[in-house]
Parts: C-alpha cells; structure tokens; sequence
C-alpha cells in the first residue's frame, strides 16, 4: 500500500470542480452566421461532454435591431443543428416560455438585475456618474487574461486609454452597454467557462476586472478562431454559406454541417478519422485541442461531408428528410404505397447528393405513367424513330421475366443488346428516358426494379408512341 498517498488524503480539503456552465450568447441580428453556429457547437460539446449545463441567452439590448423574428431565426437554426440548451428561451418571444431558474433568458429583460448591480458598484467605489452617464472605474494596471486557447495574452492600453481608461457601464440614455451586461449576465447565471469567438479576446480585460470588481473569479476563457474564406478575407454576411439558413435551403444534411463546423477550429488527437456524428464528438470534445490559427471555410469539403453523411443515414431518416425536400417542391408521396416510398428514395441515397436535388432525382417516380415529363434534349436524343424497335423487344423481354428484380431486368437488357449486336447504350438510353424523362438519375435498374412491372410496361409503352411520331 502506498502509505504517503493514504496519509495525505484528506477528503475535507478536496473539493469538487463546479459543475460546468456555459452559453452561447447571440445578439439577434437577423441571421445565425456560420461562426456563431461553430460558437454554439462548441459550448454545446463542452457542456455534453463534462455533464455540464449549455444556456442560451439572447444579447438583445440593442432593441431597435432585435425583433422576435430574428430570435426565431436563431432557435430554429439551433435546433435544426441539433444544438439543444438546457436552459434558455423556448421562442423568440422575450415574454414567452422558458426553461432554467437563472431567467429571464433575454438582456431586454433584465434591466433591474443591471441597475441593481451598476448600485453596487457605485456603493463600492467603482462606479460613478458623469454627464448623465455611469462610468466603470477602470483599473490601472494592465490585465492578464489567461485564455485556455490563446494563452496569456496581456492587452496593452490603447493611447486613449492610458489617459483615462475609464468605460461607460450606463450610457446617459439609460442603455447598458455590452460589456456591463454580458458580464453580469455571466455572473448571475454562474457561467464557468466562456467559449467565444477570438474577435472578442480584446474586450476580456474590461471583463475580467468587472468580475474583480464584483469581488468574483472570472470564468475560464476559451476564444475560438475566426472562420475566414478561403481567400482569408473575414466571412460577411453576403458571403456563401455565411448562413445557416442557405444550408437548410440547399438541403445540407446537419449531421454534415456539425461534422464540418467541429473541425473549424478543433481537432481530436484520438480521432482516426474525420467523419464524426455530434455524439461520437462529444466524448472527445478538449478545450485544449482548439487550434490556434484562424480557419478557412470550404463548401466543397462540406459538400463532402453532406456526402459522406447521406450515404451512411439510415434508410429512415434518409426517407423522412426526403419526403419533406420533395414535399419542398410541391412533390407529395402521402398518397403513394410507404414501402414504394421508401424504396424509391432509396435509390438516390448511394449518390449523396444535396436534398435540394433529390426532386430531379426522384421525380419521376410519383407522377402518372402517362405524364412522366421528357427532358427535350434528353427526348430528341434518345426517343427517336430508331429506338422504337428497341423498346418494343425490351418491353416484351421486360413483361416476360418471371422475376421482376435489378439482376433479372440487368440480364435481360444485357442479353438483347448482345442478340442485337448493339452496344448497351442503345437500349439503356430510350428506357431510362422513357421511364424517368432524364438521361441521369438513379441505377436504371434498381429504379425499373422499384417502378415495378406495370409501371414500366406503360411508360416503355408510351415512350415507344412518342418516338416513332
Ligand atoms: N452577444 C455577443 C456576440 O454575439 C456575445 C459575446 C460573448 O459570447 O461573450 O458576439
């Protein structure tokens, strides 16, 4: 038995970390910009992955910007990512429902907790009016911020500020001001650890000595790099995938999305790999393994992702996501047989494309035999005079297999282009044409498959009408 480490144990002196809470912060500016997402993960991971607690706070104390609309946006976008708080807002209604004992969730509405904790500062010195405003006694000295990512970064004062460093806490039309708030809201709340964006480092001396003031210990910081274009100009609003939103309307899967955002600034030394699910994430999720450097956004790795994450949905949720893109585009399924859905759809999921191009792919199934719409390109090359005599012999070959599967109608293509002396493309073209009206789309023959007997013998029938007229 190691006898020295029995004899320093002492219970008593030993006490537990706090549990970890952490937030993610957004002002309502109209949109869920990419790195605030990126934010949002992160804070979300860490409190998964330490059984800590993530809060949502809406920074809206600008209130001639902030509306309940751009609050919705953000919840929505959250939840769509998958993001969920356990504590916060439950819609964007300042006044609606919420879940947590450290409300109210939005700044508009906490204006008594800030005249309460401005009191306080002026009662003890740190405070004082001027002009009509309340100023924070701003200390002298420089403040070392101790950042979990960055490492100590001393932020030297600006020339301005070495005359006087004093900052505004209460502007003089009686608004607070960002700093103020977002620091006492951190208290309040018992915010431990505060992951954010790096364009906020600079702001964190102000905050660490609001905190001494308070006579509090600042939380931990941890500030995340910037995500830039590829070209490493900062990422606007305008720029592509800036927003959450065009990720929803493009048909981006989320799993890919959270997949591509998490490696946006971190990466895991245990991982083997870099398709990950927010799940598999969590357990590995390190503030230390937060990279340094600011990262580049590239929609082609996250088309990739979206790829990968689409081929290996399981078949429900690949169905349900793409019975709603459908519905999207006014395409319904309701009325169709559920298991010719989902096998219809199921054609298109090896191909990994976005869900807003699953209709091109998949129209084709839930139209009357009848009208199945020809591409015309597609229709002048491939439903000619000349593949009449093709779709008549492939009907027939079709109509007469004893077994209507991918392998058998494979075959029997197969086998007729070989009797005729004709390359496959001969028949293949008119019969995909003729059953889906496009030259690309899924495997032609798990599609026949799918479309079934019946289906097939029509559409080859008309298709043999259109091509010899
Ligand atoms: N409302 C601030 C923002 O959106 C949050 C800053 C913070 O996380 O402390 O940038």
């Amino acid at each position: 038995m190691d006898e020295s480490a029995a004899i320093s144990y002492s219970p008593g002196l030993m006490s537990a970390p706090a549990p970890v809470r952490v937030r993610f912060a957004p002002s309502p500016t109209g949109y869920l910009h990419v790195g605030g997402a990126r934010t949002a993960l992160f804070n979300w991971l860490y409190a998964r992955r330490t059984g800590g607690t993530f809060v949502l706070r809406i920074e809206d104390t600008d209130n001639a910007r902030n509306s309940q609309a751009a609050v919705d946006v953000i919840l929505s976008g959250l939840r769509w990512l998958g993001l969920d708080w356990d504590e916060g807002p439950l819609t964007g209604d300042a006044d609606g429902p919420v879940k947590g004992a450290f409300g109210p969730y939005f700044q508009s509405r906490r204006g008594e907790i800030y005249r309460r904790r401005a009191e306080e500062l002026k009662a003890k010195g740190m405070a004082y009016e001027k002009d009509g405003a309340l100023f924070f006694r701003m200390t002298r000295d420089p403040v070392t911020i101790p950042d979990q990512v960055v490492g100590d970064v001393v932020r030297p004062l600006t020339d301005r500020e070495a005359v006087d460093p004093d900052w505004v806490l209460i502007r003089s039309d009686g608004v607070p001001v960002f700093h103020f708030v977002n620091v006492v809201d951190d208290l309040e709340m018992g915010i431990t650890h505060v992951i954010r964006g790096e364009d906020h480092l600079s702001n964190t001396a102000k905050h660490i000595a609001l905190f001494r003031a308070f006579g509090a210990e600042p939380p931990k910081y941890a500030h995340i790099p910037l995500i830039l274009n590829l070209d490493g100009s900062k990422m606007s609003k305008r720029d592509q995938g800036a927003s959450v939103q065009s990720y929803v309307d493009e048909g981006y899967l989320p799993e890919a999305v959270i997949n591509y955002l998490s490696l946006l600034g971190w990466s895991s030394k245990a991982a083997t790999n870099e398709l990950f699910t927010r799940d598999e994430i969590a357990p590995l999720f390190e503030l230390a393994d937060i990279n340094r450097s600011n990262a580049r956004f590239d929609l082609k790795k996250l088309e990739h992702f979206h790829f990968e994450h689409a081929r290996r949905l399981s078949p429900e949720r690949f169905v349900s996501i793409g019975v709603e893109a459908l519905k999207k585009v006014g395409i319904e399924t309701a009325g169709f047989d559920p298991a010719y859905v989902r096998a219809a759809l199921l054609t298109a999921q090896e191909k990994g494309k976005l869900f807003k191009e699953l209709p091109i792919w998949t129209d084709f199934y839930f139209v009357n035999d009848d009208a199945v719409v020809y591409d015309a390109e597609a229709k002048t090359k491939a439903l000619t005079p000349a593949s009449v005599s093709a779709l008549e012999q492939l009907a027939s070959r079709f109509q007469s297999l004893p077994e209507y599967t991918a392998a058998a109608l494979e075959a029997a293509l197969k086998g007729l282009a070989t009797e005729l002396g004709v390359k496959v493309g001969v028949l293949i073209a008119p019969c995909r044409v003729g059953c889906t009206g496009r030259t690309v789309g899924p495997s032609l023959y798990h599609l026949l498959e799918v479309l079934g007997r019946d289906r097939v013998a029509r559409r080859l029938a008309r298709a043999r009408t259109v091509a010899a007229s």
